[in-house]
């Protein structure tokens, strides 16, 4: 069959693809040819050389073909999920048994003789010690027919699986787009650059990247390291890098209004909001921030500080300033659930100097909405604490001068962007304040994100007792429920953590039926409330009141409650399934407790048995407090991949790129960008590559303002 290409053919024309795989691509952003090209193998497999199962070694990781001999899931007395054993026989007769843990799913779906290929991690079998078996490989059947060359025989890529459209699958799918990839395919890097940088085109690195060479080296391929992965890597922080270099040259023709601060007026405006004496570190940064806002030039201020340290006062500091000064102040906060809480904070805070403060999220009744956009518009709004509906068209300030963004990476580079053009209405940007908990290496801040300046708050608020944490077991339950318990009966409150990752149907109804069971069975005397992302703003917003008043002692949560929520006598936190948290979260979600004078306690509930990185997240938990410190582990850990909270596409919008393993490259792109915007004689250059951008990568790099 012939078809015209474009990279805009919808995925679902593309041969494997189809209409209900294509509604499953859809839900992942992906609807073109372009998007499929984009969805990267996250590993790459030698299925040239397969290993022997003679010759395996202990903890080697090893690519295996072989057939079903036997398979049967069996109980698992220290879970509700079977373990499921299967014993596979290569073609020289080498036997091999494998455990899936979890693995209840595989019953009935294995057969005798069926063709596999395995790959994982070989270990000793810790009760037959004699024995050598390979825990939880992944799998992937061989079709019934001869295998064609995207299963066997070449260097296989392989993919997460998408729903139920599986790795083999999704590789066949991408086989058949490859193909279509012709030679006019636009190149988004400038020709010069390319070829003095040595890259193949773009054509030929997609093609890579799916279907690398025989000779290339697997090695090179599992560590981003081949010339089309360097490429492709390039390509995405130049185009980013591009777009702050554009706007750097824009933000040098603008102004800002330059604040008084000195003026006893402000002095005294600031002091009387001050609800306790600020931390030495909070003197500090607002000295350092108050710098930034005397200057006709708008500030970039990155806000590093600790969970609990106290960042929100120093924000409501500085929108006091932009206060006293005549302008409006905004900020802005990752939930529903944080803008109001920021709200009624910064409400109580700023009540002594009668400031106005809105709220703006999308939970607002239509009225009521009206009449807050309309005090935006007229000026009499002076805090506007919002959600990203504060970054929608309608919303148009009268004179913004300040903005404070908290848990930046939440949100993406652009919507904060998006923000400060709210200001220009009245010919000024904005100052901004970034805040964020996310230690992120100095060098690395400044490539990412532009011309930031970074600020530390590096002390917590005195009078902070430290959180006991330790690490206990589904059998121990009753003794955890009964600690908690005695929180309760002191007085205190307390959380109790599900994981909810997906927001799956599935894991959601576990934390409904837990919240049933804990009520009727273990906390009969105690008052509960129920919080998930599921419920409306106005149910968050009854739960969370409830909980701040202390009618609701003990709160049932999902991750909603991980980011900023401030309640300082809740000192318990129970954490079911706490292996399947990543550390980052654990930590933000233990930021909740230990926030008053009194001792906290933390307690992480974990099966027995679990994979070696979940036991060293949770010994680190343990071990430590230190939000770097936690930081640096997780980094070692789970490698760069998720350091910026999302996998794929990332806020930052990188498919392939990682700032932190890629650093050189980042750097190196941001010189070459920025030069290219330098340059007088690119301009005609510049304007032709931004044209060619496909719509949706203008969108994703901001680039999209000229052509
Ligand atoms: P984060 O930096 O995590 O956003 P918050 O701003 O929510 O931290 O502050 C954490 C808690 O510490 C809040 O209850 C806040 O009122 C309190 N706090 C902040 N600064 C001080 C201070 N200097 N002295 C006493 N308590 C403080
Ligand atoms: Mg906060």
């Amino acid at each position: 069959m012939l078809m015209t290409l474009s990279l805009q053919t919808e995925v679902r024309m593309i041969k494997g693809v189809g209409p209900q795989r294509a509604e499953l691509l859809a839900k992942r952003g992906i609807y073109t040819l372009e998007d499929l090209l984009a969805y990267l193998p996250f590993r790459y497999e030698d299925r040239i050389h397969f290993s022997n199962i003679r010759d395996v070694q202990p903890n080697g990781i090893y690519t295996i073909r072989a057939q079903v001999m036997s398979g049967q899931a069996i109980p698992n007395k220290f879970s509700h999920n079977a373990i499921y054993h299967l014993l596979v026989q290569d073609s020289v007769g080498g036997l091999l048994p494998c455990k899936f843990f979890h693995g209840g799913y595989l019953e009935g779906r294995l057969k005798p003789g069926q063709q596999l290929v395995l790959h994982g991690k070989v270990e000793i079998d810790k009760l037959r010690p004699a024995r050598l078996e390979m825990i939880n490989p992944q799998l992937e059947h061989l079709g019934n027919e001869e295998p064609d060359s995207t299963e066997v025989g070449r260097i296989v890529p392989i993919y997460e699986a998408i729903g139920t459209f599986g790795s083999r699958a999704i590789r066949r799918a991408m086989y058949a787009a490859v193909q279509l990839l012709d030679t006019g395919m636009p190149d988004f890097l400038p020709e010069t650059l390319r070829a003095r940088l040595g890259y193949p085109s773009r054509r030929e690195a997609l093609t890579h990247v799916h279907f690398p060479a025989s000779e290339e080296s697997l090695e090179a391929l599992n560590t981003f390291g081949t010339s089309a992965q360097q490429r492709l890597i390039f390509e995405e922080f130049f185009l980013y890098q591009l777009s702050l270099a554009l706007d750097r040259k824009s933000a040098r023709k603008r102004n800002a209004v330059a604040f008084r601060v000195r003026e006893v007026k402000v002095r005294e405006a600031l002091k009387r909001i001050l609800p306790f004496k600020p931390t030495t570190a909070q003197k500090r940064v607002l000295a350092e921030i108050a710098c930034d806002l005397e200057k006709p030039a708008p500030m970039n201020r990155l806000l590093q500080g600790d969970v609990g340290s106290g960042k929100t006062i120093v924000a409501l500091q500085a929108a006091v300033i932009a206060i006293e000064n005549g302008c409006q102040a905004a900020l802005m906060a990752p939930t529903e659930i944080l803008a109001v809480q920021h709200f009624l904070s910064a409400r109580r805070i700023l009540a002594p100097g009668g400031y106005r403060t809105e709220l703006l999220i999308s939970g607002l009744k239509s009225a009521e909405k009206t009449a807050v956009l309309e005090r935006i518009r007229s000026g009499e709004a002076q805090l506007v604490v919002g959600t990203h509906a504060l970054i929608e068209d309608q919303v148009q300030f009268a004179r913004l001068g300040f903005v404070a963004i908290d848990e930046q990476h939440r949100f993406g580079v652009l919507q904060r962007k998006r923000l400060m053009d709210k200001a220009a209405s009245h010919g000024h940007a904005p100052h901004v304040l970034v805040l964020t908990a996310t230690p992120i290496p100095r060098t690395l801040s400044l490539t990412l994100y532009g011309d930031l300046d970074v600020s530390l708050l590096d002390e917590l608020p005195p009078g902070r007792t430290p959180i006991r944490t330790r690490l206990s077991s589904e059998p121990h339950l009753p003794g955890v429920w009964e600690s908690v318990r005695r929180a309760v009966e002191a007085g205190r409150q307390a959380y109790i953590v599900y994981p909810v990752i997906e927001e799956s149907k599935l894991e959601l109804k576990a934390a409904i039926d837990e919240y049933k069971r804990l009520s009727k069975e273990v906390f009969p005397k105690q008052s509960l409330g129920l919080l998930h992302g599921r419920l409306s703003s106005e149910e968050k917003e009854e739960v969370m009141q409830r909980f701040r008043k202390n009618e609701v002692q003990i709160l049932v949560a999902t991750t909603v409650v991980e980011v900023g929520v401030d309640v300082p006598n809740a000192t318990a936190m129970v954490i079911e399934h706490a292996e399947r948290f990543g550390l980052a979260q654990l930590h933000q979600l233990r930021g909740r407790i230990g926030r008053g004078a009194e001792k906290s306690h933390c307690i992480l509930v974990a099966p027995g048995r679990m994979t070696e990185d979940a036991r060293a997240r949770l010994e680190t938990m343990v071990r430590t407090a230190n939000g770097f410190e936690i930081a640096e582990t997780d980094l070692l850990l789970r490698g760069p991949g998720e350091f910026f909270g999302t996998r794929q596409s990332g806020d930052l919008g990188f498919h392939i790129a990682n700032p932190i393993r890629d650093k050189d490259l980042l750097e190196q792109a941001r010189r070459e960008a920025f030069a290219f915007v330098d340059e007088a004689q690119q301009a005609t250059a510049l304007e032709g590559l931004l044209r060619m951008l496909p719509a949706e990568w203008q969108r994703r790099y901001h680039l999209a303002r000229i052509g």
